[in-house]
């Protein structure tokens, strides 16, 4: 066992993509390198918590630094990888800052996955993938995760659709049904996905479609109309609670 002054002296945790073990050599991207050295001042034989999103999450000390440059070697394992629920969170991309905070969020409160979608009334013909993914880790990172939720690319809502996968159930947040008191109740227990809506809402056409679905369970989020990044927040909040990992 790590002596307790290392692993509470590590504060710094870093996501990093190899795959990781006892023993195993760690070298930094130059990110990473100016991250531990340059901003956080860390020096050889100073302790770091590393994941892999696979195997948990690692003591490992730094025993290269330099500039843009650096290694670090992994210890022992200090915590069990946490798989989140099997949720997706859909949504339609609205404002930058907006869409960044929605990932974030998503990842904090645990999605396993986040897929960008295009609705008819979506704002954003176009998304930054490897942007939002990094606010992803960055997320995880934060919130002590061993796991990063991955960001897809952005496909249309009727694609989404047409490839649903057997089984998963879709809790559609439908601004309709404000303060129609219709709540996700004694849901079944399964991979879920949550479908939050642009800022103009869904058009009539994706409305009918989304209702008919037998996998799609009408959802209201309450007697207010909410920003769509509120709306994400909120669903993940009530799906969490009622169906996934806060129990
Ligand atoms: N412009 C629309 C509102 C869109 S809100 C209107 O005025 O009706 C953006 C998204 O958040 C919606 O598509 C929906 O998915 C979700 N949402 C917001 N408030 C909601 C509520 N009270 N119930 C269910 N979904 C809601």
């Amino acid at each position: 066992m790590a002596p307790m002054n290392d692993l509470r002296s590590a504060r710094i945790r870093l996501y990093v993509e190899q795959p990781l073990g006892e023993g195993q050599t760690v070298p930094l991207t130059g990110d990473q390198a100016h991250y531990l050295f340059a901003v956080m001042r860390l020096v050889p034989g100073d302790p770091v918590l590393v994941f892999d999103g696979k195997s948990g999450e690692w003591l490992a000390d730094v025993v290269e630094a330099k500039k843009r440059a650096g290694v670090l070697v992994c210890r022992e394992n200090t915590r069990p990888l946490q798989l989140p629920p099997d949720l997706w969170l859909c949504f339609a991309p609205i404002k930058k800052t907006r869409t960044d905070f929605i990932v974030e969020k998503a990842a904090e409160l645990g999605a396993a996955r986040i897929c960008p979608v295009q609705t008819e009334f979506t704002n954003s013909e176009r998304i930054r993938r490897d942007r939002l993914q990094a606010h992803a880790v960055e997320a995880a990172e934060q919130c002590g995760g061993t796991y990063v939720p991955e960001v897809a690319d952005l496909q249309k809502l009727s694609d989404l659709l047409d490839a649903w996968p057997e089984g998963r159930h879709l809790m559609f947040c439908d601004e309709a049904l404000v303060g129609a008191g219709q709540a996700l109740g004694e849901a079944p227990k399964g991979p879920w996905a949550i479908l939050i809506g642009p800022e103009g809402g869904f058009s009539e056409t994706e409305r009918a479609r989304l209702r008919a679905l037998p996998f799609a369970h009408p959802v209201s989020l309450g007697p207010r109309v909410l920003r769509a990044d509120t709306a994400a927040v909120a669903a993940l909040t009530v799906w969490q609670q009622a169906l996934g990992d806060w129990g």
